[in-house]
Protein backbone atom coordinates (compact mmCIF):
# COMPACT_ATOMS: atom_id res chain seq x y z
CA UNK A 1 0.00 0.00 0.00
CA UNK A 2 1.41 3.30 -1.43
CA UNK A 3 1.66 6.48 1.69
CA UNK A 4 -0.93 8.12 -0.12
CA UNK A 5 -3.65 5.20 0.46
CA UNK A 6 -2.43 4.30 4.13
CA UNK A 7 -3.18 8.14 4.41
CA UNK A 8 -6.78 7.47 3.20
CA UNK A 9 -7.66 4.85 4.92
CA UNK A 10 -6.46 6.50 8.29
CA UNK A 11 -8.30 9.31 7.80
CA UNK A 12 -11.70 7.26 6.99
CA UNK A 13 -11.08 5.17 10.01
CA UNK A 14 -10.72 8.48 11.92
CA UNK A 15 -14.25 9.71 10.69
CA UNK A 16 -16.31 7.07 10.17
CA UNK A 17 -16.61 3.75 11.86
CA UNK A 18 -17.10 0.46 10.08
CA UNK A 19 -18.71 -2.73 10.82
CA UNK A 20 -19.06 -5.83 8.53
CA UNK A 21 -21.14 -8.32 10.48
CA UNK A 22 -19.21 -11.88 10.67
CA UNK A 23 -22.44 -13.27 9.31
CA UNK A 24 -21.65 -11.00 5.97
CA UNK A 25 -17.97 -11.74 5.92
CA UNK A 26 -18.86 -15.45 5.80
CA UNK A 27 -21.85 -15.06 3.58
CA UNK A 28 -19.72 -13.13 1.16
CA UNK A 29 -17.58 -16.14 0.65
CA UNK A 30 -20.51 -18.79 -0.41
CA UNK A 31 -21.66 -15.85 -3.26
CA UNK A 32 -20.25 -16.00 -6.96
CA UNK A 33 -17.22 -12.94 -7.60
CA UNK A 34 -19.67 -10.24 -9.13
CA UNK A 35 -22.55 -10.71 -6.25
CA UNK A 36 -19.97 -10.90 -3.11
CA UNK A 37 -18.43 -7.28 -4.38
CA UNK A 38 -21.58 -5.63 -5.23
CA UNK A 39 -22.57 -7.22 -1.14
CA UNK A 40 -19.28 -5.79 0.81
CA UNK A 41 -18.94 -2.62 -1.87
CA UNK A 42 -21.96 -1.49 0.42
CA UNK A 43 -20.27 -2.14 3.90
CA UNK A 44 -16.54 -1.87 2.80
CA UNK A 45 -14.76 1.47 2.88
CA UNK A 46 -13.56 3.92 -0.14
CA UNK A 47 -11.08 6.74 -0.22
CA UNK A 48 -13.89 8.54 -2.48
CA UNK A 49 -15.98 9.05 1.04
CA UNK A 50 -13.10 11.35 1.82
CA UNK A 51 -14.39 13.79 -0.95
CA UNK A 52 -16.33 17.18 0.11
CA UNK A 53 -19.27 17.15 -2.72
CA UNK A 54 -21.52 20.28 -2.56
CA UNK A 55 -25.07 19.43 -1.79
CA UNK A 56 -24.01 16.39 0.29
CA UNK A 57 -24.12 16.81 3.97
CA UNK A 58 -24.33 14.76 7.56
CA UNK A 59 -28.26 15.14 7.66
CA UNK A 60 -29.37 15.31 4.29
CA UNK A 61 -32.97 14.89 5.33
CA UNK A 62 -33.35 17.60 7.65
CA UNK A 63 -33.96 15.42 10.60
CA UNK A 64 -32.02 17.54 13.47
CA UNK A 65 -34.39 20.99 12.26
CA UNK A 66 -35.98 21.89 15.82
CA UNK A 67 -39.67 21.76 13.91
CA UNK A 68 -39.70 17.86 13.51
CA UNK A 69 -37.10 16.62 16.28
CA UNK A 70 -39.01 16.94 19.53
CA UNK A 71 -36.51 14.31 21.14
CA UNK A 72 -32.91 13.64 20.07
CA UNK A 73 -33.97 9.96 19.34
CA UNK A 74 -37.61 11.01 17.66
CA UNK A 75 -38.35 12.75 14.17
CA UNK A 76 -42.01 13.77 13.54
CA UNK A 77 -42.05 14.84 9.83
CA UNK A 78 -45.68 13.12 8.95
CA UNK A 79 -48.52 13.97 11.05
CA UNK A 80 -49.72 10.55 11.60
CA UNK A 81 -46.36 8.33 12.20
CA UNK A 82 -43.54 8.92 14.60
CA UNK A 83 -39.78 7.45 13.65
CA UNK A 84 -37.78 6.44 16.86
CA UNK A 85 -34.61 6.20 16.42
CA UNK A 86 -33.39 3.67 18.80
CA UNK A 87 -30.05 2.84 18.54
CA UNK A 88 -27.02 4.15 16.76
CA UNK A 89 -25.72 0.47 16.39
CA UNK A 90 -25.89 -1.97 13.21
CA UNK A 91 -24.63 -5.07 12.35
CA UNK A 92 -23.36 -3.41 9.06
CA UNK A 93 -22.26 0.17 8.59
CA UNK A 94 -23.66 1.07 5.08
CA UNK A 95 -21.25 3.34 3.80
CA UNK A 96 -24.47 5.11 2.04
CA UNK A 97 -26.57 5.39 4.93
CA UNK A 98 -28.72 8.42 5.36
CA UNK A 99 -28.86 8.42 9.23
CA UNK A 100 -24.73 8.64 9.02
CA UNK A 101 -25.19 11.03 11.52
CA UNK A 102 -25.96 8.37 14.09
CA UNK A 103 -24.43 5.18 13.01
CA UNK A 104 -21.31 5.78 11.31
CA UNK A 105 -20.57 9.33 12.90
CA UNK A 106 -22.30 8.57 15.86
CA UNK A 107 -20.79 10.56 18.88
CA UNK A 108 -23.19 8.41 20.97
CA UNK A 109 -26.57 7.68 21.66
CA UNK A 110 -29.07 9.63 23.03
CA UNK A 111 -31.69 7.75 24.67
CA UNK A 112 -35.11 9.87 25.78
CA UNK A 113 -36.79 8.44 28.85
CA UNK A 114 -39.82 6.58 27.64
CA UNK A 115 -42.64 8.25 29.57
CA UNK A 116 -41.37 11.66 27.86
CA UNK A 117 -42.15 9.78 24.85
CA UNK A 118 -45.18 8.34 25.47
CA UNK A 119 -46.80 11.69 26.55
CA UNK A 120 -45.71 12.94 23.18
CA UNK A 121 -48.08 10.47 21.77
CA UNK A 122 -50.93 11.09 23.86
CA UNK A 123 -51.01 14.59 23.00
CA UNK A 124 -50.92 14.43 19.15
CA UNK A 125 -53.62 11.98 18.93
CA UNK A 126 -53.21 11.95 15.03
CA UNK A 127 -50.04 10.02 15.61
CA UNK A 128 -51.52 5.97 15.08
CA UNK A 129 -47.93 4.37 14.02
CA UNK A 130 -44.31 4.27 15.60
CA UNK A 131 -41.61 3.06 13.39
CA UNK A 132 -38.57 1.92 14.89
CA UNK A 133 -35.35 2.13 13.46
CA UNK A 134 -31.93 3.60 14.26
CA UNK A 135 -29.49 2.17 13.55
CA UNK A 136 -31.18 -1.32 13.85
CA UNK A 137 -33.96 -2.03 15.87
CA UNK A 138 -32.66 -5.73 16.27
CA UNK A 139 -29.48 -5.09 17.69
CA UNK A 140 -31.62 -3.71 20.54
CA UNK A 141 -31.67 -6.35 23.58
CA UNK A 142 -35.04 -8.32 23.20
CA UNK A 143 -36.34 -7.26 27.03
CA UNK A 144 -35.24 -3.58 25.97
CA UNK A 145 -37.24 -3.76 22.56
CA UNK A 146 -40.22 -5.49 24.47
CA UNK A 147 -40.42 -2.56 27.12
CA UNK A 148 -40.29 0.17 24.21
CA UNK A 149 -42.99 -1.37 22.12
CA UNK A 150 -44.89 -2.33 24.65
CA UNK A 151 -44.66 1.28 26.01
CA UNK A 152 -45.64 3.19 22.12
CA UNK A 153 -48.53 -0.09 21.81
CA UNK A 154 -50.27 0.93 25.05
CA UNK A 155 -51.22 4.64 24.00
CA UNK A 156 -54.72 3.98 22.56
CA UNK A 157 -54.15 6.14 19.30
CA UNK A 158 -50.99 3.69 18.13
CA UNK A 159 -52.33 1.01 15.69
CA UNK A 160 -48.98 0.13 14.17
CA UNK A 161 -45.70 -0.62 15.05
CA UNK A 162 -43.18 -1.18 12.15
CA UNK A 163 -39.51 -2.37 12.75
CA UNK A 164 -37.08 -0.97 9.94
CA UNK A 165 -34.14 -3.37 9.62
CA UNK A 166 -30.78 -4.73 7.50
CA UNK A 167 -30.64 -7.39 9.83
CA UNK A 168 -32.74 -10.33 8.18
CA UNK A 169 -30.26 -10.12 5.25
CA UNK A 170 -26.87 -9.29 7.46
CA UNK A 171 -26.99 -10.73 10.95
CA UNK A 172 -30.61 -13.39 10.86
CA UNK A 173 -29.35 -14.01 14.32
CA UNK A 174 -30.34 -11.46 15.61
CA UNK A 175 -34.00 -12.16 15.44
CA UNK A 176 -32.95 -14.69 18.00
CA UNK A 177 -35.62 -17.08 20.02
CA UNK A 178 -35.49 -14.23 22.72
CA UNK A 179 -36.58 -11.15 20.15
CA UNK A 180 -39.08 -13.12 18.65
CA UNK A 181 -40.58 -14.60 21.69
CA UNK A 182 -40.77 -10.71 22.85
CA UNK A 183 -42.61 -9.93 19.09
CA UNK A 184 -45.24 -12.79 20.04
CA UNK A 185 -45.81 -11.37 23.35
CA UNK A 186 -46.54 -8.32 21.73
CA UNK A 187 -48.87 -10.21 19.39
CA UNK A 188 -50.98 -11.47 21.84
CA UNK A 189 -51.18 -8.46 24.74
CA UNK A 190 -51.92 -6.13 21.42
CA UNK A 191 -53.93 -8.58 19.12
CA UNK A 192 -55.93 -5.75 17.52
CA UNK A 193 -52.69 -4.06 16.25
CA UNK A 194 -50.48 -4.75 13.81
CA UNK A 195 -46.81 -5.06 13.62
CA UNK A 196 -44.90 -5.21 10.11
CA UNK A 197 -41.03 -5.52 9.52
CA UNK A 198 -39.42 -3.65 6.46
CA UNK A 199 -36.41 -5.21 5.52
CA UNK A 200 -33.47 -2.98 3.98
CA UNK A 201 -32.26 -5.30 0.60
CA UNK A 202 -30.68 -4.24 -2.43
CA UNK A 203 -30.17 -7.38 -4.27
CA UNK A 204 -31.63 -10.81 -4.64
CA UNK A 205 -28.51 -12.32 -3.43
CA UNK A 206 -28.55 -10.96 -0.62
CA UNK A 207 -31.35 -13.84 0.83
CA UNK A 208 -29.53 -16.40 2.22
CA UNK A 209 -31.77 -19.61 3.51
CA UNK A 210 -31.21 -17.63 7.09
CA UNK A 211 -33.10 -14.78 5.92
CA UNK A 212 -36.00 -16.58 4.37
CA UNK A 213 -36.02 -18.72 7.73
CA UNK A 214 -36.41 -15.13 9.59
CA UNK A 215 -39.43 -14.05 7.58
CA UNK A 216 -41.16 -17.63 7.80
CA UNK A 217 -40.96 -17.55 11.26
CA UNK A 218 -42.05 -13.60 11.39
CA UNK A 219 -44.94 -14.77 9.43
CA UNK A 220 -46.18 -17.89 11.89
CA UNK A 221 -46.63 -14.69 14.66
CA UNK A 222 -48.40 -12.93 12.06
CA UNK A 223 -45.94 -10.19 11.35
CA UNK A 224 -45.60 -9.51 7.19
CA UNK A 225 -42.25 -8.25 5.52
CA UNK A 226 -41.85 -5.40 3.26
CA UNK A 227 -38.36 -4.54 1.58
CA UNK A 228 -36.85 -1.26 1.18
CA UNK A 229 -34.12 -0.98 -1.39
CA UNK A 230 -31.77 1.96 -2.19
CA UNK A 231 -30.25 2.13 -5.88
CA UNK A 232 -26.53 1.73 -5.80
CA UNK A 233 -24.20 2.57 -8.52
CA UNK A 234 -22.25 -0.75 -9.06
CA UNK A 235 -24.71 -2.41 -6.93
CA UNK A 236 -27.90 -2.87 -7.98
CA UNK A 237 -28.09 -0.09 -10.88
CA UNK A 238 -30.00 -2.40 -13.99
CA UNK A 239 -32.98 -3.35 -14.43
CA UNK A 240 -32.07 -7.23 -14.69
CA UNK A 241 -30.94 -7.01 -11.04
CA UNK A 242 -33.82 -5.10 -9.62
CA UNK A 243 -36.34 -7.50 -11.47
CA UNK A 244 -34.22 -10.49 -10.32
CA UNK A 245 -34.44 -8.62 -6.86
CA UNK A 246 -38.21 -7.96 -6.56
CA UNK A 247 -38.78 -11.89 -8.13
CA UNK A 248 -36.21 -13.15 -5.01
CA UNK A 249 -38.18 -10.91 -2.25
CA UNK A 250 -41.74 -12.20 -3.49
CA UNK A 251 -40.43 -15.64 -3.86
CA UNK A 252 -39.17 -15.28 0.37
CA UNK A 253 -42.24 -14.11 1.26
CA UNK A 254 -41.73 -10.36 1.03
CA UNK A 255 -43.66 -7.46 -0.63
CA UNK A 256 -41.56 -4.98 -2.44
CA UNK A 257 -42.13 -1.51 -1.03
CA UNK A 258 -39.44 1.69 -1.87
CA UNK A 259 -37.15 1.76 -4.26
CA UNK A 260 -34.96 4.90 -3.07
CA UNK A 261 -33.19 7.71 -4.50
CA UNK A 262 -29.84 7.41 -3.01
CA UNK A 263 -30.08 10.04 0.32
CA UNK A 264 -27.44 12.86 -0.58
CA UNK A 265 -25.61 12.21 2.69
CA UNK A 266 -21.89 12.97 3.23
CA UNK A 267 -19.08 10.71 1.12
CA UNK A 268 -21.72 8.75 -0.99
CA UNK A 269 -21.49 10.56 -4.36
CA UNK A 270 -19.88 7.48 -5.53
CA UNK A 271 -23.02 5.42 -5.02
CA UNK A 272 -25.24 8.19 -6.67
CA UNK A 273 -27.35 7.11 -9.79
CA UNK A 274 -28.82 10.38 -11.51
CA UNK A 275 -32.59 10.93 -12.14
CA UNK A 276 -32.27 10.46 -15.71
CA UNK A 277 -31.02 7.26 -15.35
CA UNK A 278 -32.64 6.12 -12.82
CA UNK A 279 -36.01 6.72 -14.32
CA UNK A 280 -34.74 4.52 -17.70
CA UNK A 281 -33.59 2.32 -15.28
CA UNK A 282 -37.48 2.26 -13.42
CA UNK A 283 -39.32 2.04 -16.56
CA UNK A 284 -37.25 -1.15 -17.73
CA UNK A 285 -38.24 -2.84 -14.29
CA UNK A 286 -41.58 -1.97 -14.71
CA UNK A 287 -41.61 -4.21 -18.07
CA UNK A 288 -39.84 -6.93 -16.38
CA UNK A 289 -41.83 -7.57 -13.30
CA UNK A 290 -45.80 -7.78 -12.76
CA UNK A 291 -47.00 -4.23 -11.36
CA UNK A 292 -47.56 -5.78 -8.02
CA UNK A 293 -43.90 -6.24 -7.30
CA UNK A 294 -42.86 -2.89 -8.64
CA UNK A 295 -41.87 -0.70 -5.75
CA UNK A 296 -42.19 2.53 -5.53
CA UNK A 297 -39.37 4.41 -6.68
CA UNK A 298 -39.04 7.42 -4.24
CA UNK A 299 -36.86 10.46 -3.17
CA UNK A 300 -37.30 11.56 0.26
CA UNK A 301 -37.14 14.70 1.89
CA UNK A 302 -37.61 16.62 4.99
CA UNK A 303 -41.45 16.98 3.69
CA UNK A 304 -41.36 13.29 3.04
CA UNK A 305 -41.18 10.70 0.54
CA UNK A 306 -42.06 11.80 -3.20
CA UNK A 307 -41.80 10.15 -6.16
CA UNK A 308 -39.08 10.50 -8.44
CA UNK A 309 -39.83 12.61 -11.41
S1 LIG B 1 -28.23 -0.86 8.61
FE1 LIG B 1 -29.62 0.89 8.18
S2 LIG B 1 -29.26 2.32 9.86
FE2 LIG B 1 -27.54 0.87 9.84
S3 LIG B 1 -25.95 1.79 8.59
FE3 LIG B 1 -27.18 0.52 7.21
S4 LIG B 1 -28.75 1.91 6.39
FE4 LIG B 1 -27.87 2.89 8.20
Amino acid sequence: MTAPEQGANAELARRFRTRISTFIRKYATTLEVNDSQALLLQFTPDARELSDIIGFSDDPLHEEDADIHPFGDVVHKYPNKLLYLSTDECPVYCRYCTRKRKTLLSQGHESTQLSLIAEYLESHSAINEVIFSGGDPLMLPPKDFLLRARTFLNVQSIDFLRLHTRALTTAPNLLSAGFLAALADLRTQFAGKTIAFVAHINTASEISDRTREAVEALNRLGIRCYAQTVLLRDVNDDAQTLALLCKALSAAGVQPYYLHQLDRVTGSAHFEVADDEALQIYAQLRQLVPRYLVPEFVRDSKQGKKPVA
